[in-house]
């Protein structure tokens, strides 16, 4: 698999952290995904998009607990 962005062959599935704005929190969803080395470049597949599209909805119906783990701010 070579990175469509910069052409580099160095992909490796790694854990990371999506965000998922609910009203003016951002609750962080981990998932496994290819990204690149080189550009950072995220490959979302089909069933990794629907997964975060269900956790983003079964948010908005509070059906997940989430913990505070820091605050987000601004000036
Ligand atoms: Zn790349």
């Amino acid at each position: 698999m070579k990175c469509v962005i910069c052409h580099s062959e160095d992909i490796e599935v790694k854990e990371i952290k999506e965000e998922i704005k609910i009203g003016n929190d951002i609750v962080y969803v981990p998932i496994e995904i290819p990204v690149c080395n080189s550009c950072g470049e995220r490959y979302y597949e089909r069933k990794t998009l629907q997964k975060l599209e269900e956790t983003e909805f079964r948010l908005k119906n509070k059906e997940i607990t989430v913990k505070e783990v820091g605050k987000v701010l601004t000036v």
